[in-house]
């Protein structure tokens, strides 16, 4: 029998022993140091677990070289994916923007069939056993877990990244794999909030808008995403604040954009013209009442610099150009991103260049093998960075 152990039972650990397993002459040994495998997805997507989706290409990917993901991608593509887990059992729905979801609504089923998928003869799951050094040992390896020393023929390292700490997101994997002669790249945390200037977003705690944010430097656009924003007690979240996040890691002096009304300006001037004559008695910080969620209306009257006190038939052209572009482009000033303990996906990882795409296996050591987040390659917001996890590794499961 030749032993195959797996660091980290994640979403890629996982994947990647159901594969290995799948010839019986290899007994498969996943090492997971939470008391559960699989504890991070179950909370992914909200909940939800948005499992895949079905736009997955090299486009949506990220790293010194996001083309190494081509292999791992072009060998399970969402199709592919979606087939591996409808095997163990899973019902999907495909949503809006090609995000793929469990059927149940719950990211338990798909932690769910994955645990199914691992209860063969071959497979052994340790949880609670932390691997903490890795030596050779002729062409194989032994792993020290505790007081334990474990060996194995072959091994793949899926311990993620660190992003999401709370959910158990460490920086292991890096280490141990620098302990084997492998490099990094700096490693930055990813699809995340945006810290701002307080006032605004504070006062808009809990309200989304379907909007369009902007990153900007000076008048330049960095990035730019349209989608969910949330306004929170720092700043700003949301699937579209979460795209162009990475561009803010690390930067100074940034301004966010927000468009909450995505209409022609001369639209919005003439609807406010209106309001001003049909509501002429109404307070003037409630000039967009049904235009806009109460609390959101009135701050953005208080950005343009209108205030209550006052009736909506007294303010002039000017004041209403000046809601009109808040309306279009309420600026925030940005203080930073939030840390790795509210990011879904770092950015950055082992070096893929000391990697081959078409196996996962490292060029440095023979038998070693790398997948998932660990790896330097992260997605956007949208399903990308599971489909990454379960495509790399299905494929070091392979072990090619
Ligand atoms: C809140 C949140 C929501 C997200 N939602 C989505 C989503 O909806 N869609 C999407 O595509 N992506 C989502 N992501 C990202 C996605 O969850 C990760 O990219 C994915 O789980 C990475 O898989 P992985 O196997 O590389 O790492 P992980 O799933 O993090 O698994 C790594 C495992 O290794 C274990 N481990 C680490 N070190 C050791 C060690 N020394 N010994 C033993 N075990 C070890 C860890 O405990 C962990 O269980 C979300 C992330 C977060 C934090």
């Amino acid at each position: 029998m030749e032993k195959i152990l797996i660091i980290g039972g994640g979403a890629s650990g996982m994947a990647a022993a159901i594969r290995a397993a799948g010839r019986e002459d290899r007994s498969v040994m996943v090492l997971e140091r939470q008391n559960r495998v699989g504890k991070k997805l179950a909370a992914t997507g909200n909940g939800r677990c948005n499992l895949t989706n079905t736009g997955a290409e090299i486009r949506r990917y990220h790293g010194e070289d996001p083309g190494f993901a081509g292999s791992a991608l072009r060998r399970y593509p969402p199709e592919r994916v979606l087939d591996f887990f409808a095997e163990l059992g899973l019902k999907t729905v495909t949503e809006y923007g090609g995000r793929v979801f469990p059927q149940s609504g719950h990211a338990g089923s798909v932690l769910d069939v994955l645990r199914l998928g691992l209860e063969r003869p071959n497979i052994t799951v340790l949880t609670g056993s932390t691997a903490s050094a890795i030596r050779r040992r002729g062409a194989g390896f032994t792993v020290t877990v505790g007081e334990r020393e474990l060996e194995a023929d072959r091994l793949i390292l899926a311990c993620g990244g660190c992003a999401g700490s709370r959910l158990g997101g460490v920086t292991d994997g890096y280490a141990l794999a620098a302990s084997l002669g492998h490099g990094r790249t700096a490693l930055y945390p990813a699809l995340t909030q945006l810290r701002t200037a307080p006032e605004y977003p504070r006062a808009l705690k809990g309200i989304r808008v379907d909007g369009r944010v902007r990153l900007l430097d000076g008048e330049k656009v960095l990035a730019e995403a349209e989608g969910d924003v949330l306004f929170t007690e720092s700043g700003l979240s949301g699937t579209a604040v979460f795209e162009i996040s990475r561009y803010a890691a690390g930067k100074m002096g940034l301004t966010a954009e927000l468009c909450c009304f995505d209409e022609p300006e001369e639209a919005l001037f003439a609807d406010l013209i209106s309001r001003r004559q049909r509501w002429g008695a109404l307070e003037a910080n409630r000039i967009l009442t049904g235009a806009a969620q109460s609390r959101l209306g009135q701050m953005l009257c208080r950005y343009a610099g209108i205030s209550g006190g006052t009736a909506a038939g007294t303010l002039t052209d000017a004041q209403l150009r000046a809601l009109e572009r808040a309306m279009r482009a309420m600026r925030l000033t940005v203080s930073g991103v939030s840390g790795f303990e509210t990011a879904q996906v770092t950015a950055g990882g082992l070096r893929t260049s000391e990697f081959d795409p078409e196996s996962m296996q490292s060029r440095i050591v023979s038998g070693l093998y790398a997948c998932g987040e660990l790896l330097d390659i992260d997605g956007d917001c949208g399903g990308f960075n599971l489909q990454w996890a379960w495509a790399s590794g299905l494929l070091a499961g392979e072990l090619r």
